[in-house]
C-alpha cells in the first residue's frame, strides 16, 4: 500500500479519510522531525493541504491588508517539500493552500484577495457546509485533471465547493492551467512533465463520504504505487 505523506494542517480528518478510502496509507508529517530532503525518499506520494496564506514576500509582493498568515515555519517547510517533490517526480496532490504553495515553489505568484482584486460575482469564500457546491469549474480538455475526472463528469464542467480568498496568478515554471472558474480564477494547475503533479483550489477531500472526487484520490494513490 503506498504511503502518502500529509503536511500537517488543522483539519486533517477528511484528507486522511479520502486518502485511506482510495487505498493509501497516511503518514502525517511532523515539521520538527521530518526534514523535506528525507521525506521525499521515504514516502510514495505527498499531499499538501489547506491553511493560511503564503507570505507574499516569497513571491515578491507586499502583503494585501487581508493577509492571514499560516503557522510559523509552514511556508518554508511546504515550499521546500513541494520543490523537492517536483524534482524527485514524487506524485503530489496539492489542495487549496497547497495549490498556492505549489505555484509559489515553482516561481509563480498569487492573487492575494479575489474579492478586491478580481471583478467577480462568484463567492469563492462560502461559509456554507463544507460539501455545499459553490460554483462550476471548466476543465482544460486533455489535461491530467480531465483524464482523471472523465469518469465522474461527461462534460468539461464540474461543480466544486469553494473556501479560498486567494488563487494562482502568474504560473510557476512547468505549470499549466487545468481548470478555471467562469470568472477566470484559476482553480487547478498541473505539471504534465511529472507522473502526477496536480493542484486544485477547491476541497475534494470533504466529499469522501459520498465519493464525488474519489477518482481524483484514486488516480493520485495509483500514481504513488510507482
Ligand atoms: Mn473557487
Amino acid at each position: 500500500m503506498p504511503t502518502i505523506a500529509i503536511a500537517p494542517c488543522d483539519r486533517l480528518h477528511d484528507y486522511e479519510e479520502a486518502v485511506r478510502r482510495a487505498g493509501g496509507e497516511v503518514r502525517v508529517l511532523d515539521r520538527a522531525k521530518d526534514r523535506p530532503e528525507s521525506v521525499v525518499g521515504a514516502v510514495d506520494g505527498l499531499l499538501l493541504a489547506g491553511g493560511g496564506d503564503v507570505l507574499p514576500s516569497t513571491y515578491g509582493e507586499a502583503a494585501h491588508p487581508s493577509y492571514d498568515a499560516a503557522e510559523p515555519g509552514r511556508d518554508d517547510y511546504e515550499i521546500e517539500l513541494a520543490r523537492r517533490a517536483v524534482e524527485a517526480d514524487l506524485p503530489m496532490l496539492a489542495i487549496c493552500r497547497g495549490i498556492q504553495v505549489l505555484n509559489v515553489a515553482r516561481g509563480g505568484s498569487l492573487v492575494q484577495d479575489i474579492d478586491s482584486q478580481v471583478g467577480t460575482s462568484i463567492n469563492h469564500a462560502t461559509e456554507d457546509s463544507p460539501v455545499a457546491t459553490a460554483h462550476e469549474v471548466w476543465i482544460t480538455p486533455g489535461s491530467l485533471l480531465d483524464r482523471v475526472m472523465r469518469e465522474l463528469v461527461e462534460s468539461d464542467t464540474c461543480m466544486v465547493n469553494s473556501r479560498h480568498h486567494q488563487a494562482p496568478k502568474a504560473l510557476g515554471t512547468g505549470l499549466t492551467v487545468s481548470a478555471t472558474a467562469p470568472d477566470g480564477v484559476i482553480e487547478a494547475i498541473e505539471d504534465s512533465s511529472r507522473r502526477f503533479c496536480l493542484g486544485v483550489q477547491w476541497h475534494p477531500e470533504n466529499f469522501y463520504r459520498t465519493g464525488e472526487f474519489r477518482p481524483l484520490f484514486e488516480a493520485f494513490v495509483e500514481a504513488s504505487r510507482g
